[in-house]
Formats: structure tokens, sequence, C-alpha cells
């Protein structure tokens, strides 16, 4: 009788922790796409066609405050699908692949069929692997976006109405800091003008060119649960970016 008990309590508790993903945060990332393709690995332009000369949305992406320790024996015992459901999958820094890694969990067009000619041009796929941005999005729908809480509609419809609400190519370039083959920018300044420009602090990430020297890759800015407004960052990222950083053409 005892067992059935708990049997059962442990059955709801999954049922409730499967429910909805209890992440903090989202991570907005957005991404220069001259940085994506100007280093020793270089990148191929999507079927659509190359996309302007402004930061991509990379991806939208569930994250905790604060890391959690591996628990490694329980996760052992229970395997990784229950251990998730019970520990609220924090088991790292991140939720992902809440749906697994199943076709049955892949986005359909039809979800997004309105959105497809915005999504486009603002999360343009650069991978030589496939031209195709659609597996692109797909791939990010299934490693965060089923971690969001979100129906896929509202998911991609949120990552392109925040980066309309916050142009960074705009911003930038308001503050001089335009793509050049030749100039650099400190990061000081860079990160100033998003400050201004948003009212937030962004976490800036760099790659380095095939001559290696540091470029700005990708910016991201913290986004509350709803994935409607900016928020101050629970925690930031270390920066790999050296002080001066180039914003090469595209
Ligand atoms: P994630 O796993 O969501 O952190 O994304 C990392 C993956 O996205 C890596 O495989 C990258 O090569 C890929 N990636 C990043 N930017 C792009 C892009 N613009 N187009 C296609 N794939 C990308």
């Amino acid at each position: 009788m005892k067992l059935a008990i708990a049997f059962g309590l442990l059955l709801s508790l999954l049922a409730v922790s499967a429910a909805a993903e209890r992440f903090d945060f989202f991570y907005f990332v957005q991404q220069w796409p001259g940085s994506y393709c100007d280093t020793w690995r270089g990148c191929c332009f999507p079927d659509s066609g190359k996309p302007a000369a402004d930061f991509g949305i990379h991806g939208l992406w569930p994250n905790y405050a604060q890391c959690h320790g591996r628990y490694g024996l329980a996760r052992a015992v229970l395997g990784d699908d229950a251990f998730f459901s019970i520990v609220g999958r924090r088991g790292r820094c991140w939720p992902q692949y809440c749906g697994g890694d199943y076709d049955d969990n892949a986005l359909r067009p039809w979800e997004i069929r309105d959105l497809i000619a915005s999504l486009e041009r603002s999360w343009p796929t650069l991978s030589c692997k496939s031209g195709r941005s659609f597996e692109f999005w797909s791939y990010e729908w299934k490693k965060h976006g089923t971690c969001s809480n979100l129906e896929p509609h509202d998911y991609f419809a949120r990552a392109l109405a925040l980066k309309a609400a916050h142009n960074l190519t705009a911003i930038l370039a308001g503050a001089g800091i335009v793509p050049s083959a030749t100039e650099t920018y400190s990061v000081s300044s860079v990160s100033d003008a998003i400050t201004q420009g948003t009212g937030f602090t962004a976490n800036l990430d760099c790659n380095r060119d095939a001559d290696g020297e540091s470029q700005l890759y990708q910016v991201f800015m913290c986004v509350d649960r709803e994935a409607k407004r900016l928020i101050d960052c629970p925690l930031h990222k270390r920066s790999k970016c050296s002080d001066q950083v180039k914003l090469p053409l595209f």
C-alpha cells in the first residue's frame, strides 16, 4: 500500500515537473554575419540569398540563473529522462531538448507559415551543411524552444519582435561603430553603445578572424521568461573579447 502511494506520488511529481520547464531567463543571442563568415571555416549563404548586413538571430535560449551540480549517482540510477523530470533539468546551466531529440518534436513549417519571410530575413542560416534556414530554426526549436514553455509560433514571433524592438545594427551605427575591413573599436565602446541604446547591459562574445584578430561575433541580451522584455542579466558570461574588436564587412 505504502509502496503504491509512493509510486503514485512519484508519478504525479513527474507529470507536474514535465508540464512546465523551470528556467530563470532567456538569452536572446544575435550574431554578426561578417564574423561568422570571416573565420578560417567560412560560411555559405542560404537558399534565400545573401542576408542583409545586419545582426541575425542565433537563438532564444532558456537559461538557469545558477548552474547546478551533476548529482552523478542519482542521474546514473534514474536515467536522464526521469532524473531531469525530477530535478527540473537543473543538472547543468540550461535545459535542452525538453521533448527529446525525436522527430515528432520537430518544427513543422505550417506552424510558423506566416513568419517564414521574416525569419528568412532575420534568422538566416550561414551553415555550409544546408542552405535551408528552416533546418537551423528546427534545430534551435528542438534544442532550446522545446524548453521555453512557448508554442512554436510564439517562440519564433517573440524572437522576431525582440530583434525588431532593439535594432543592434542601428544602435551601433549611431555610436559610429560601423562594419569595416580595417577599423577596430574598443569593446567598452560597443558595450556602452548597447547599454545606452537598449537600457540593458549585454554580454559580448567574440571570435577570431583568419589572421587571429578579435571580432564581435555575438551579443547576448537577457530576456524575461515570457520572452517579451529585456531584463538585467542574472549572470554574466566571461567575455573572450580583446580590448579592441573588429566588426568585419559582410
Ligand atoms: P546552439 O547549439 O543552439 O548553441 O547553436 C550552436 C550551433 O549553431 C553550432 O552548430 C553552430 O555551428 C550553429 N550555428 C550558429 N550560427 C549559425 C548560423 N548563422 N547558421 C547556421 N548554424 C549556425
